[in-house]
């Protein structure tokens, strides 16, 4: 069957009785009126344009199935294998996953509610739950976000309140009808609105029935991600996030993800503007970081402290982050989470480190495995297990002679290119086929809204990260620019360290 080649003619009536016909030659595997319906509806493709041109081309339509692959955790093929074609399908949220492409994106920030205290009202239930059931599960999903906003949540019986919550079915007056059993299961609109509408047409159960069944939809997993709509957030492509589109079950926990978006929603504002706040810390301010864990220092006394000092830099090794300062080397196998027996000397980690290296500036996790150190003009290149194989010089990586060292050299998942930055320009070299790309160095004004030098440049998780001083961006591949949560203070969410007054100043991009 491959290679075959559908012919597909779209027509559009004009008023006058012209017909035009758009024709596009797609491979076998092109998407059915209804795949391309989903990646309109999504934001994946755009709208029908003014002009009616309707005709999508081969590569637009590819381009959309690579953006909604990567949403969905999928690897960005643009092909639609059955297990993309399976993701058309699935139950979800009819909430968009990308708002409609704008040169003023980064102007339309999302709002929270304003203010602390929120009403909410269950205005009736479903065939398979009553009102007074889902009025219990409601508050239960309220209560998980409660905390990272510092809000609180009172149920009302009449009158309006500000999330409103009704099951409907098909049609329902706001433009986003439902569409039967399956698919799309629920909806919700961001403050002001604030309205949740549940799909009345599922089945829904409250966890107690049996979760093989695959007809029943939970409704506290639906209810938990669409409060957080009604609170002001989007959709999150971690697949392990509360606000990842696709229905998942159980919902036990928010991740670190659906945290951040809280603090930036209702956090931000109250952090202390400046170091002279003399404000003991908020109850709200203290919920920033839900899960300190102590670090257990060494009474070595000229140990650095990573929660005051500055590190020199870090970096994902074997999926595990490792931070450098000085000497020494913390690795932790989670955030905040430092692994038993560090901080060690590095020279005892990395062996056959030459001893006048006091200092690691940059290193990464090559491709076929191996860990390259840098420290100026050269390079030592490890195994994986740690052991010296070579050294080498910049120069081999087809860099200028002249260079006189890299602050950051990172890997990206993107596109598996390894990625040579020095303070305002960098270079892009190919591993795979062992030479640089054309067209580098380039001026990393490029990474916008990413302040440079960057210190370190991480794969976290799927997610790429940057760092500079006590701050830290997650970066938006899709839309090349920092994520619009960020920055936030690197101590308080990568390592295992109490808020302090001066990380209020780290959630802008405004040096201190
Ligand atoms: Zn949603
Ligand atoms: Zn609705």
């Amino acid at each position: 069957m491959n290679g075959v080649k559908w012919l597909l003619f779209m027509c559009i009536a004009f008023l006058h009785g012209y017909v035009w016909c758009r024709t596009i030659f797609l491979e076998v595997n092109s998407p059915t009126l209804e795949e391309l319906g989903f990646m309109r509806r999504y934001g994946y493709l755009p709208e029908e344009q003014g002009d009616f041109d309707f005709a999508y081309t081969p590569h637009s339509i590819s381009e959309a199935v690579k953006k909604m692959q990567l949403f969905a955790g999928l690897p960005p093929t643009g092909n639609l294998d059955p297990v993309t074609r399976s993701f058309f399908k699935k139950k979800r949220c009819g909430v968009k996953d990308i708002s409609s492409p704008s040169r003023n994106r980064r102007y339309i920030l999302q709002q929270g509610w304003g203010k602390k205290i929120i009403s909410y009202r269950v205005l009736n239930g479903s065939s398979t739950l009553d009102k007074e059931r889902v009025r219990t599960l409601m508050a239960d999903g309220l209560a998980v976000w409660a905390p990272h906003g510092g809000l609180r949540f009172q149920q009302q019986d009449d009158g309006h309140a500000d999330i409103q919550v009704s099951f409907a079915s098909r049609d329902h007056g706001d433009g986003f009808p439902f569409d039967g059993p399956g698919h799309v299961v629920a909806h919700a609109f961001p403050p002001p609105h604030g309205a949740m509408h549940f799909d009345d047409d599922e089945l829904w159960g409250d966890g107690t029935s049996d979760d093989t069944d695959d007809d029943i939809t939970d409704f506290f997993a639906v209810a938990v991600h669409e409060i957080g709509h009604a609170l002001g957030l989007s959709h999150s492509n971690v697949k392990s996030s509360v606000m990842y589109p696709y229905y998942q079950v159980p919902v036990e926990k928010l991740h670190m993800d659906d945290i951040l978006g809280m603090q930036e929603l209702y956090l931000k504002d109250e952090l202390p503007s400046s170091a002279e706040s003399t404000e003991s810390p908020s109850q709200s301010r203290s919920s920033l970081a839900p899960h300190f864990t102590k670090a257990d220092y060494s009474d070595e006394e000229d140990l650095p402290d990573l929660c005051f000092t500055n590190y020199d830099t870090i970096q994902v090794i074997q999926g595990k982050i490792y931070v450098f300062e000085e000497e020494w080397v913390w690795v932790l196998s989670e955030r905040q989470r430092i692994d038993p027996g560090f901080p060690r000397r590095f020279h005892d980690v990395f062996i056959g480190l030459p001893k006048h290296v006091t200092s690691i500036k940059t290193v990464y996790e090559k491709r076929n495995g191996n860990i390259a150190v840098f420290s100026g003009r050269v390079y030592w290149e490890f195994s994986s297990t740690f052991r010296l194989l070579r050294r080498g010089k910049l120069s081999d990586y087809g860099l200028p002679r002249y260079l006189p060292g890299l602050s950051t050299v990172f890997v990206s998942n993107y596109n598996n290119k390894t990625y040579l930055i020095e303070h305002e320009r960098y270079w892009r070299y190919d591993e795979d086929r062992g030479r640089m790309d054309p067209g580098y160095p380039k001026e990393m004004s490029a990474w916008r809204l990413v302040p440079y030098p960057v210190d370190a440049a991480i794969i976290w998780q799927g997610d790429t990260y940057f760092f500079h001083g006590p701050r830290f961006w997650r970066f938006d591949n899709e839309l090349v620019q920092a994520h619009r949560y960020y920055p936030l203070p690197t101590a308080q969410i990568w390592f295992p360290c109490e808020p302090t007054p001066e990380m209020g100043k780290y959630v802008t991009n405004d040096e201190p």
